[in-house]
């Protein structure tokens, strides 16, 4: 069993902003369906410097207003510490105890890298204005995050993070459990010692995850890239067959002491509501908002 079972686990959700009308109703209808699995939060993504501000901010606020401790991400490119600091103000005044921060890609065209290069000066930059006030999430990278230096650069570079006050992490997504407990195991020697929660990529359309995975560094296992392949349009082999991978995968990580899971629901209802129910996370486990 592994050391991350101490710590309390948590089931969380992650939605990315709307951008029509059309996207915002879907999405409130996904919403209080994924709100029946009692989520301790729903996270809600962030464009780099600031391009989908309204919609974070939109969405995180109906979502807090629904009784859902909503977790908005916060990037540092490209923003100056005046916006950034607007924001922070912001949702101290809309009860919201949770930021997930991170440094973001530089978007296409964009002159100005800001004035925080890197998520650790975000991480520091909060602590200074707003102390303890919100639990602070970092993402972490057990299969390396693709601009490292090497794997022990980057294991630096998440615990200066840690050390800035971050109080738990979210990983990329990954299909190989053993990278993640190596990961943990690494972050161990290090003097780590916050929950690391895996976070998890449904399966659902193969070229569209092949193209993720190629932007974020997330490996496909070839054995699970053949069988998507073999698949060809069929949706619907890929989605059952992409459910029990994950569903796998996750009892794996759970069973040898993960401190939860973090769905990057994509703004859908399934897969997450049929992972989450098949594993019977709320009955074999207590999720609390750590
Ligand atoms: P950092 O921790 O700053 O690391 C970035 C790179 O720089 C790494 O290679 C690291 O090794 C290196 N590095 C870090 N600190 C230093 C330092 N002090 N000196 C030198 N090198 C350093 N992107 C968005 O735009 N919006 C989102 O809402 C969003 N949500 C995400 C949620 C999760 C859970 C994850 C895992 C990623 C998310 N991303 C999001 C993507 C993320 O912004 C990118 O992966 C980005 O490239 C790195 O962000 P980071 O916070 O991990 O950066």
């Amino acid at each position: 069993m592994h050391s991350q079972q101490k710590f309390a686990k948590s089931f969380s959700i992650e939605f990315f902003p709307p951008k029509t009308q059309l996207g915002t109703e879907n999405l409130r209808n996904t919403r209080i369906t994924l709100a029946e699995l009692k989520p301790a939060y729903i996270s809600v993504t962030f464009g780099a410097g600031g391009s989908t501000q309204e919609g974070t901010i939109e969405t995180v606020t109906e979502i807090q207003t629904s009784g859902i401790p909503a977790a908005p991400h916060l990037s540092c490119i490209a923003s100056s510490t005046e916006q950034l600091r607007e924001i922070l103000m912001l949702y101290k005044a809309n009860g919201i105890r949770r930021i997930v921060a991170l440094r973001g890609d530089l978007p296409s065209g964009t002159q100005s890298l800001g004035e925080l290069r890197y998520a650790n000066e975000l991480v520091e930059f909060i602590r200074q204005e707003t102390g303890d006030y919100f639990k602070i999430e970092v993402a972490a990278y057990p299969e390396v995050h693709p601009q490292a230096n090497s794997a022990s650069a980057d294991l630096s570079n998440f615990k200066r993070k840690v050390d800035a006050g971050a109080d738990s992490a979210i990983t990329q997504y990954f299909y190989n459990p053993d990278a993640f407990f190596r990961f943990v195991d690494d972050c161990e020697k290090r003097q780590i010692d916050i929950p690391i929660i895996p976070g998890i990529m449904p399966i659902t359309n193969h070229k569209q995850l092949a193209r993720f995975s190629d932007a974020c560094g997330a490996e496909i296992p070839r054995w699970i890239r053949k069988r998507l392949e073999d698949f060809g349009d069929d949706l619907e082999s890929i989605k059952s067959f992409g459910v029990d991978v994950i569903i796998k995968l996750c009892d794996t990580l759970l069973s040898q002491g993960a401190a939860g899971i973090h769905f990057y629901s994509m703004n859908k209802v399934q897969p997450t509501q049929e992972i989450w129910q098949a594993l019977k996370l709320n009955e074999r486990y207590i999720s609390k908002d750590l």
